[in-house]
């Protein structure tokens, strides 16, 4: 068993939140180990607000990415369920806020190499390819056992390990979790018809089918349905799934053709009790799961990473201390809670029966449709949430 000295923390799990959340600490200048095997394969994209791209470029990942992402210029949301009373079109441009794009779509694959890149690269970051196979808060410290047998003691620890997440066990905290019934598939393809930067939400009786743009003409789909449609729709490949992708998108895209593989996700809404207790702060999946509806899982992820690197460069004595994870707690819950009502209200308006629910949730985006500055001020807040902006999102560095 080896054991090494004292680092100011240690970080579990390298999906993109541990990754950013690694490199943001150890580019505050803490001594750092990131306790983490290579993630899994993984054919999601994600679509980047501009305050992520600013944190990324300010830790130096972005240029590895620039080249695989696409801009998300305009949003469109088309009611496209058969019911009684139908939303009309809601259509989002950036220029009317002012900019080039509300978000940036990427590969994970593509994200996750370049945060690896940067990682390595970072001499203060020391990198155990292994998981943990404990977790033991101590009232100085927080000692992280892998299952190679290192052992690695931290004044924090910083949870990034996912929905099932050892660490938030080892914390004590406990999680509020609503299974929805819905599953979501995700494809990558190509198309014949250009997508001209336009991501559309498609909603439907049991979800949302979505089209991100990526570069060139190929897109990501999200499609999310109900657990018999998916096993339906897992059953095709080749001509069969390519027509019912191009049916589904209503032919917005052209003819398009599936690239190899897709994802499979059962949809959840998941928060926890607290982000962080016993010099162990959550980040990311560990600390919430949302449905796919307005690209905010990762982006909090990453806001969560960006707020535990400024809070720990500030108490840089010993990050782990109850000021310092009690700060994080309160700046990380009116985030996500305020994100997370929004995203279950709008998925539930979608799955719900009820004519006085979809009556509202028409009202709702007819509002959005044509009171130009109720419009504005809601599409400010989604790319740029005034109550959560760590200095790392406003492209300072720590
Ligand atoms: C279909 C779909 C589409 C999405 N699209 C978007 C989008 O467009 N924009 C957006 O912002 N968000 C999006 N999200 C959300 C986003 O994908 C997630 O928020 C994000 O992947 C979570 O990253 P994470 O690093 O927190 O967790 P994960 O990616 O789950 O990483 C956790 C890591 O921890 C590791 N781990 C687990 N246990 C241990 C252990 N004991 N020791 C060490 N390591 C461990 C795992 O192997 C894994 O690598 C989407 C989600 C879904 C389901």
């Amino acid at each position: 068993m080896t054991r090494s000295g004292l680092r100011a923390a240690v970080v579990v799990g390298g999906g993109p939140s541990g990754l950013t959340a690694a490199v943001a600490l150890a580019s505050a200048g803490l001594q750092v180990a990131l306790v983490a095997r290579a993630a899994p394969a993984d054919n999601r994209t994600s679509a980047l607000l501009a305050s992520s791209v600013a944190a990324l470029e300010t830790l130096g990942v972005w240029d590895d990415c620039r080249a695989h992402a696409a801009p998300l210029a305009t949003l469109r949301i088309v009611d496209a369920t058969q019911r009684l009373w139908r939303a009309p079109e809601a259509r989002f441009e950036a220029h009317e806020i002012g900019l080039d794009a509300f978000a940036w779509n990427v590969e994970n694959r593509h994200l996750v190499a370049a945060l690896d890149a940067r990682a390595a690269a970072l001499p203060n970051l020391h990198r155990i390819l292994e998981d943990a196979a404990a977790v033991e808060s101590g009232p100085a410290s927080v000692t992280v056992r892998t299952t190679g047998g290192a052992t690695i003691e931290a004044q924090l620890a910083v949870g990034a390990d996912g929905r099932n997440s050892l660490c938030r066990n080892a914390a004590g905290i406990a999680v509020d979790h609503r299974d929805y019934p819905q599953v979501a598939l995700t494809y990558n393809v190509s198309h014949s018809r250009p997508h001209r930067n336009i991501s559309t939400e498609f909603h439907t009786e049991h979800g949302p089918f979505t089209t991100v743009p990526l570069p060139g003409d190929r897109s990501g789909i999200v499609c999310v349905v109900s657990p018999s449609d998916a096993g339906h729709l897992q059953s095709l490949s080749g001509e069969p799934l390519d027509r019912e992708l191009e049916r589904r998108s209503h032919s917005i895209l052209g003819k398009i053709t599936a690239e190899p593989g897709h994802g499979t996700f059962p949809l959840a809404m998941e928060t926890a009790r607290r982000f962080a207790a016993e010099r162990i702060a959550l980040v990311g999946e560990a600390a919430h799961r949302f449905p796919p509806i307005g690209a905010q899982g990762l982006n909090l992820g990453l806001r969560d990473a960006a707020a535990i690197a400024e809070i720990a460069a500030d108490y840089r004595d010993d990050p782990g201390q109850p000021d310092a994870t009690d700060r994080y707690d309160r700046e990380r819950r009116a985030d996500v809670m305020s994100r997370s009502i929004g995203v279950d209200l709008m998925n539930r308006s979608l799955l719900s029966d009820l004519l006085p629910m979809q009556g509202l949730r028409g009202i709702g985006l007819h509002l959005l449709n044509t009171v130009g500055p109720l419009r504005r001020a809601m599409m400010r807040e989604g790319v740029m949430p005034r109550a959560a902006q760590p200095r790392l999102m406003r492209g300072e560095a720590l």
